[in-house]
């Protein structure tokens, strides 16, 4: 590391560094070992292990600001969905699938990138979603494979099974009790239509209704920033640059040899003498690749951008969640957060909170969770059904909870089939990339989201919710047929912000990355994020991305010694 500035642990846009970051320009371009480009749920994971090592100096770029006061409090994700300083804000581009309309596509923009924005449930996925990549030729990516990984970057605080979790590792995992009647009577409704209780969906099995376990502790997120990056800010051979944007990863013939990055508008080069690892997630990092010259040739040609590696799966098999809300009243006082949370139940909630209580300011995203499978003989369940127990409605500043009291459940098919990309418009590193999701292309989506629906609704209206007086709002009572349904899905689904796939891992013409997520053609280079998924893991995608970083850390120092 040529720059001299090993007493800065981290460095952003201030008027010294700016100073700085032109002098270090105009000085030498800076050398490290490794540079990684986003420090998010994967990127953040990469730098703290391959840092761990004092011998290898490593450079972690981050677009984003160091971090957000709305980002430490559990419920602040709710203030962050809307907000510049701290979400990329992207949106998707009108497509059939959802009636025409743009629908939003946030990402982080912050140390810890969505893992300091998301709703902070914990979900594994299912040991099959890894089996599965296995399958499709991606050695070393099995359930037993990727197992002691999950094991090792998790101290799981609730009971399980030892053979399945982790007690020692970085990021604390608590279960959110389910005495609360909201819950206990949800759990006890899903049990009479034949749901069972699996307090530990990321055990031996997933089937089941649960309460979210969440990377929740002491009420504060456990983002990866916390977690992986916090504990190790004094690292001489670590360098962590916030603001800096990275417009390019640099070749030399086939082999990537550093980046070219801006920070407050300065351009900087740095090397790399071994690896530049792209962490900058699954919009991002097809983006990146584009913008250096490595995808769909006739797209780039298009743009005016030099083509230094046709690579044509690049921005290709983009998946996401796309997930209706259905909608319920209730009319018995008391039961939901519109009631407890509002007013003087709001005070009394932030109370809770200061004395470290269950709260809603503590709550994860969508405190219940079950695991369906849509017909007898699956070998695991494909459906997904979440509830936020209260409803809401959106704000200047975000959604805000509603006066209506009631509850939201969204269910969805967990594996999507669908297949959509992300592709750059220009050669201008500012401009968002155009994101096609393609919803409901592959019949059986269509298919599967419908029984998810018809699911939540079974529930909603068990014996066991009969006195809360639940009235359904939405889909509404009215649609009643597969086709009334569906309408309504396209005209009010959202995603629940899980897009993975577009720089594939495999070994077929359109995979980008090998199983050792070396970027295909290329030397010097791997993607390490949410974007080298072949398929959606079966659930929220924040456990598996950190994962991915855990498993590309291991690759890069065992490639290294080799
Ligand atoms: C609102 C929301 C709610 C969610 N809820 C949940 C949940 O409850 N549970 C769950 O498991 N998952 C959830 N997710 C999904 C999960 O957080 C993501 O799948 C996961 O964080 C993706 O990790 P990643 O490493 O691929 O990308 P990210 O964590 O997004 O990291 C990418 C990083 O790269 C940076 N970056 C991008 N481009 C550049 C560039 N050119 N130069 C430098 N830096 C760059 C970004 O700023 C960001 O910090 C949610 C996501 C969102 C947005």
């Amino acid at each position: 590391m040529a720059t001299g500035r090993r007493n800065v642990r981290i460095d952003g846009v201030t008027p010294l560094t700016r100073f700085a970051a032109r002098w270090t320009i105009r000085t030498a371009m800076e050398t490290y070992d490794y540079i990684v480009v986003g420090a998010g749920s994967a990127g953040a994971v990469v730098a703290n292990r391959l840092s761990a090592d004092a011998r290898n100096k490593v450079l972690l770029l981050e677009a984003g600001r160091p971090s957000h006061p709305w980002s430490r409090i559990p419920v602040g994700y709710a203030k962050l969905l809307t907000n510049p300083a701290a979400n990329w804000l992207y949106s998707s581009e009108p497509e059939p699938a959802t009636n025409g309309r743009r629908i939003p596509v946030p990402r982080g923009k912050l140390l810890g990138g969505s893992s300091s924005i998301n709703g902070q449930a914990f979900v594994r996925g299912q040991a099959q979603d890894f089996d599965t990549w296995a399958q499709m030729g991606n050695y070393g990516w099995s359930y037993e494979d990727v197992l002691p990984l999950f094991k090792r970057m998790e101290s799981y605080r609730g009971g399980g099974d030892n053979r399945y979790r982790g007690r020692e590792g970085p990021i604390l995992v608590n279960d959110p009790s389910p005495a609360d009647e909201v819950f206990a009577r949800i759990i006890q409704a899903a049990g009479q239509v034949g749901i069972r209780h699996n307090p530990d969906y990321n055990g031996a099995q997933q089937d089941g209704i649960a309460m979210s376990q969440a990377n929740i502790a002491r009420g504060r997120r456990q983002s990866t920033a916390t977690c992986y990056l916090d504990p190790i800010r004094q690292r001489p051979n670590l360098r962590i640059q916030t603001d800096a944007l990275t417009e390019a990863v640099l070749l030399e013939g086939t082999r990537c040899v550093g980046v070219r990055y801006s920070v407050g508008g300065t351009v900087h080069e740095a090397k790399a003498a071994r690896e530049v690892v792209v962490s900058a997630g699954a919009i991002n990092s097809p983006q990146l690749l584009e913008l250096s010259g490595i995808g769909q040739a006739d797209r780039l040609q298009a743009l005016g951008i030099e083509v230094r590696h046709a690579l044509p799966g690049v921005g290709e098999n983009l998946r996401d969640h796309y997930a209706p809300r259905t909608r319920w009243a209730i009319g018995k006082k008391g039961i939901t957060f519109n009631d407890r949370g509002r007013g003087l139940g709001l005070v009394g909630q932030a109370l809770r909170y200061l004395l470290q209580r269950p709260s809603l300011l503590s709550m994860v995203g969508a405190p219940m969770r079950a695991f369906v499978k849509s017909r007898e003989g699956l070998e695991a369940p494909d459906l997904l059904l979440g509830w936020v127990p209260m409803l809401t409605e959106p704000g200047p500043k975000g959604p805000k909870i509603s006066t209506q009291s009631g509850m939201t459940c969204y269910a969805h098919p967990m594996r999507p089939e669908s297949k959509g990309r992300i592709h750059i418009t220009a050669a201008d590193p500012r401009k968002p990339p155009a994101i096609n999701f393609n919803f409901l292309s592959a019949e059986i989506d269509a298919e599967l989201t419908v029984k998810a629906v018809r699911i939540a609704r079974s529930i909603m209206t068990a014996p066991a919710l009969r006195d809360w007086q639940v009235t359904e709002i939405a889909p509404g009572t009215d649609r009643q047929t597969d086709d009334e349904i569906i309408d309504w899905v396209k005209r009010a689904g959202e995603t629940t912000y899980h897009p993975v796939g577009t720089c594939k891992m495999g070994t077929d013409p359109m995979a980008v990355v090998d199983p050792e997520l070396r970027v295909h053609g290329i030397s010097g280079l791997r993607v390490a994020d949410a974007s080298i998924m072949p398929t959606l893991t079966s659930g929220n995608t924040n456990a598996p991305s950190i994962m991915i970083g855990e498993k590309a850390a291991d690759l890069i120092l065992r490639s290294a010694t080799a």
